[in-house]
Order: structure tokens, then C-alpha cells, then sequence
């Protein structure tokens, strides 16, 4: 089994020879490693190996995990790419850098009035549902792009872009360039999609932020990926 050092790199190899190959804009696409599930020591060595960039599933996980790591690593980026519910708002917008999973008119308020308190602004992405799936997360691809400009004139926020997972089973391609479409409409310019199965296809789509989990720290148990 090969070290963190080897795996980032194979990771950043493939991201920068899909972006080169298929040459669409975005200048650069950020590596977001997905450490939800591993614990700090696991975590440590991509650290170590240079890698800033972290996306988390659940606030609280988050919380104790980070607390312990931003005290050697002050210049960490952590991402929240799970369901956030409201009550926790508060603590989110105390952990992490950015919120990529904004999704309803309830959330997008309690947020802005937390970062307010808080006096920050952080960046965040609307999540779209783009599978139209039941069970996922996510506004409706139809409510997306009026959903981004309440968030942005009436509640303040600072939408940077579009978040999604695709659904299961299917090829995700006309899904990622759905929500690239969706991104352009609404006047955003990042697109947080494409995951270890389907990142380079991300790119080819104009992903700039891909969040890979599993290809860099290994497998999770298959109840915690959703
Ligand atoms: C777990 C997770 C990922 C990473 O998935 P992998 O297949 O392990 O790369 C990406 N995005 C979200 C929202 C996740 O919950």
C-alpha cells in the first residue's frame, strides 16, 4: 500500500492531466481529500505531504478532529460537504472555511445571520439535487439559479458555486454539465463536483473543485458514505 505522499501525487497527476487534456477552463482545479471517517493520525500524513484542502461529512466529527489538527496546521481549508441542519449552523460556521451544502431558503437565512454574529463571511456553494433523487440533498435544478440570487440579495450570502452529487449507477457526465449550465445561468463561477469514480470526467466538465475520499485515504465502511 502505497504512502500519502505517493497517493497525492498520483491524484494530483490525474487531476492535471484530465484538466490539460480536455483544456477547459478553470486556471487550476483544487483537490479537496475527503478525510470524513479517518481519524487525525490518518489524516496526518497528507498533512505532512502538503496537501491543505479537507472536505468533512458531519460537523461534530469535524469538530473534534480539526480542533486537534489546526493547532499544527493553522492554514487548513475545510470544506463542510454534508447536510447541514440549522441548529448547527452555528458550529459550522465556527469549524469550517466553507459551506458547500446550502440548499433551502431556512438554511441560507440562519447561516447569514451565524456568519453575521460571527463576522465572517464565508464562501459557499449551493447544493443542487441534479438527479432530482428523493432521498439526496440538494434545491431542485429548476429552483437552482433563483435559489443562488435570494441567497445572494436577500440573505447576503457569498455564493461562490454549484455543488452536486450525481446519481449512482448512470454516467454522471450530463449531470456534471447540467450543473455547469446551472452555474453559467446563475452568474457563479466555481462547480464543486466529480468524486475518486468520476473526477476526471468532472474536469472534462469544467469541475474546480473535485472531492476525492476513498482513492486517497482508502476504503470506508459503506454506511458512513452518504
Ligand atoms: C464521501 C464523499 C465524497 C468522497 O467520495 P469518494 O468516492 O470516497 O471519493 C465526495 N463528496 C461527498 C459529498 C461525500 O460525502
Amino acid at each position: 500500500m502505497s504512502n500519502a505522499q505517493d497517493r497525492l501525487e498520483s491524484i494530483r497527476g490525474r487531476i492535471e492531466a484530465a484538466h490539460q487534456r480536455f483544456g477547459a477552463p478553470p486556471d487550476v482545479v483544487h483537490l479537496v481529500a475527503v478525510s470524513k471517517t479517518f481519524d487525525s493520525a490518518a489524516v496526518r500524513p497528507f498533512l505532512a505531504a502538503g496537501q491543505r484542502v479537507f472536505g468533512e461529512n458531519r460537523v461534530q466529527e469535524a469538530k473534534a478532529k480539526w480542533s486537534e489538527l489546526r493547532a499544527d496546521y493553522p492554514d487548513v481549508d475545510l470544506h463542510l460537504i454534508g447536510p447541514l441542519q440549522s441548529n448547527k449552523a452555528r458550529e459550522a460556521v465556527a469549524v469550517f472555511d466553507v459551506i458547500e451544502t446550502v440548499d433551502r431558503e431556512k438554511l441560507a437565512a440562519v447561516l447569514a445571520e451565524e456568519m453575521a454574529l460571527a463576522q465572517k463571511v464565508l464562501p459557499v456553494f449551493v447544493q443542487v439535487n441534479i438527479g432530482e433523487e428523493p432521498q439526496k440533498a440538494g434545491i431542485a435544478p429548476a429552483e437552482a439559479v433563483a435559489f443562488v440570487e435570494r441567497c445572494q440579495h436577500v440573505h447576503g450570502l457569498n455564493v461562490v458555486g454549484l455543488m452536486c452529487i450525481p446519481p449512482d449507477g448512470v454516467p454522471p457526465g450530463p449531470y456534471f454539465a447540467q450543473l455547469k449550465t446551472l452555474a453559467d445561468r446563475a452568474g457563479v463561477t466555481q462547480l464543486s463536483m466529480g468524486m475518486s469514480g468520476d473526477f476526471e470526467i468532472a474536469i472534462a466538465m469544467g469541475a474546480t473543485h473535485v472531492r476525492v475520499g476513498s482513492a486517497l485515504f482508502g476504503a470506508r465502511p459503506r454506511h458512513t458514505t452518504e
